[in-house]
C-alpha cells in the first residue's frame, strides 16, 4: 500500500521514526509512482530552502500595542456602561416605587418626551424603540 502525501512529506523532511523510514525507503525504491512523489517533494523543499524572503522593514509593534490597548479600553468602557445602565435602572425603579403618584402634568411641569428622557440618561434613541450607548462606542466598535 502506498504511503499518504503526509507520510511522503514527513519522510522527505526526515521526520519519520527509523522503522517507518526504513519501510518507506524500501517502498519508494520499488514503486515508481511514490519515487516520483518523493523526489518532487525533495525538489520542493530544495526550492523553498533557496527562496530568500526579505524581512519586513516595517515595525508593526506600536500598531499592535495600540490595538490591544484600545480593545482593553473598550472592554472597560462596556463594563462601566453596563454598571451605569444597571445603576440607572435600579435608581429609576426605586424612584418609580417611592415617588408620589402625581403625574408631572398635574403639577404643571412639562412631561419629558422619550427622547428627552433618553438624553437625560445619557442614552441615544433610535426610532424610539432601541436604546444604544453611542456616546461610548463609534458604530464599528459596538458590541455584537
Ligand atoms: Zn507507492
Amino acid at each position: 500500500m502506498c504511503p499518504s502525501e503526509s507520510e511522503i512529506i514527513r519522510f522527505a523532511a526526515g521526520e519519520l521514526p527509523d522503522e517507518q523510514r526504513t519501510l518507506l525507503l524500501i517502498h519508494v525504491d520499488q514503486c515508481p509512482d511514490c519515487k516520483r512523489r518523493y523526489e518532487a517533494t525533495l525538489a520542493t523543499f530544495s526550492a523553498l530552502a533557496d527562496w530568500d524572503v526579505p524581512a519586513s522593514t516595517r515595525d508593526c509593534t506600536p500598531v499592535i500595542l495600540a490595538r490591544v490597548r484600545r480593545a482593553a479600553f473598550i472592554r472597560t468602557a462596556v463594563a462601566v456602561a453596563a454598571s451605569i445602565v444597571l445603576a440607572s435602572s435600579v435608581g429609576i425603579s426605586a424612584a418609580l416605587i417611592t415617588a408620589p403618584r402625581v403625574a408631572p402634568i398635574a403639577q404643571n411641569r412639562p412631561v419629558p418626551t422619550d427622547q428627552q428622557a433618553a438624553l437625560t440618561l445619557g442614552l441615544d434613541s433610535f426610532d424610539g424603540e432601541t436604546l444604544g450607548l453611542s456616546a461610548v462606542f463609534s458604530p464599528e466598535e459596538q458590541p455584537q
